[in-house]
């Protein structure tokens, strides 16, 4: 027998209760029956992003929300800044660069938070810059860059939007929107939110919206403003991704219950925990300044050869943990605590990378990643 365990930061496991209810015989997207459910999922998005503003449904993946923010605000050979500390700081660049758009950035090594003190000052330097363009959580690297602090800066510029890919810290982090004064924010279904993937979430502020308005790049699909008439009626422009979007209610449903401050914090003690265990296994972690809830990323021992220990785990022992990617691939691990996670969720994938370690020959004392997590875990276990 292999039972599966999917421990990566995207796709993530789905609740039992969400498979159901998406399994449901299909209904029509034009009905009282849809827009009702449709609704109550506007409505629970709003608590998450803690918005008044509509976040969009899109049926689409993350990155397709990443491209409607880019061709619905900017014009051709506009200027914007991108803060690129990952694979998808990078993929920002190639959108903007796919429209004409004059990508700027602030490279940072992977591993590194971006330093707000830089954004200022090439904002300050270069204030026709149009939009700032960053990562809430690069997973790639496994690191938070400072949301709070880079709204605070482009905040009272009335025409630089920041526009932020939240894919792996909304939902992760608490994310205030309207308090912060975030511009666009996006996020995708199979991350925090814990559904397959093929939704993605986009919310703009006022600002925002004045920019669409000026906006010239080509549009059709991805057209927010269509997006935005329809959805106020709840219905979608197009067909809705029916099945999800039940899903997606059966999830903010659970969020809510929960209590959405208590979903933070469970993101925040299981990545602390794992920290605690990947450094008392004597592995050193890839962030260096702010590390992300969405996943912890640490080095393998150099002599491990680490795209042969993820595979082992996934395919030998049915544990999936991510691998690093392009310079980082087959030197680090990427530990999700994303979405339908818990205590014995780290506890298992510290179980098993102890496990793997000394299956490839490192020199680990059982127990003792495992034992530093659940001191931290203890932390959180409810009373008797
Ligand atoms: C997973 C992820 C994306 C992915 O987008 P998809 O199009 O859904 O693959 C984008 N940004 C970040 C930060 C992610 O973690």
């Amino acid at each position: 027998m292999l039972k599966k365990y999917l421990i990566t930061p995207g796709p993530v496991s789905v609740p039992e209760q969400v498979l159901l209810d998406m399994a449901r015989p299909m209904i029509h997207h034009r009905t009282p029956e849809f827009e009702e459910i449709f609704k109550e999922a506007r409505n629970g998005l709003k608590k998450v992003f803690k918005t008044e503003q509509e976040p969009l449904i899109l049926a689409s993946s993350g990155t397709g929300a990443m491209e409607s923010a880019v061709i619905n605000t900017l014009n051709q050979g506009d200027k914007v800044l991108v803060i690129n500390g990952g694979k998808f700081g990078e993929r920002w660049i190639k959108i903007c660069q796919a429209y004409g758009i004059n990508a700027e950035s602030v490279t940072i090594e992977w591993g590194r938070s971006v330093n707000p003190a830089d954004v200022k000052a090439f904002l300050d330097k270069n204030p026709d810059t149009k939009a700032v363009f960053v990562q809430g959580s690069e997973t790639s690297s496994t690191v938070y860059h400072p949301v709070k602090e880079l709204a605070a800066i482009t905040k009272d510029m009335p025409e630089t939007l920041l526009i932020v890919d939240g894919i792996t810290s909304a939902g992760v982090h608490d994310t205030r929107f309207d308090e912060w004064g975030i511009d666009i924010l996006i996020t995708g279904s199979q991350k925090a939110f814990m559904l397959p993937p093929g939704l993605a979430f986009i919310t703009l502020s006022q600002k925002a919206w004045n920019m669409v308005e000026k906006s010239t790049l080509p549009k059709f699909y991805f057209n927010l403003k269509t997006e935005l008439k329809n959805q106020l009626k709840n219905t979608t422009a197009w067909t809705a991704g029916v099945s999800l979007i039940i899903g997606l209610k059966t999830v903010l449903s659970m969020m809510e219950k929960e209590g959405i401050d208590n979903v933070f914090k469970r993101h925040s003690i299981n990545a602390e925990a794992t920290r605690a265990a990947v450094k008392a296994l004597g592995l050193k972690l890839l962030a260096q300044d702010i590390p992300s809830n969405a996943a912890t990323g640490c080095f393998l021992p150099e002599n491990i050869d680490g795209k042969a220990f993820v595979k082992y785990l996934r395919d030998k022992c049915g544990v999936s943990i991510a691998g690093g990617q392009d310079h980082l691939a087959g030197k680090i691990l990427r530990i999700s605590h994303l979405g339908y996670h818990d205590a014995f969720d780290t506890i298992t994938a510290v179980s098993a990378i102890e496990m793997g370690l000394k299956k490839f020959g490192a020199d680990i004392e059982f127990g003792k990643g495992v034992a530093a997590a659940q001191s931290v875990l203890m932390g959180e276990m409810p009373s008797i």
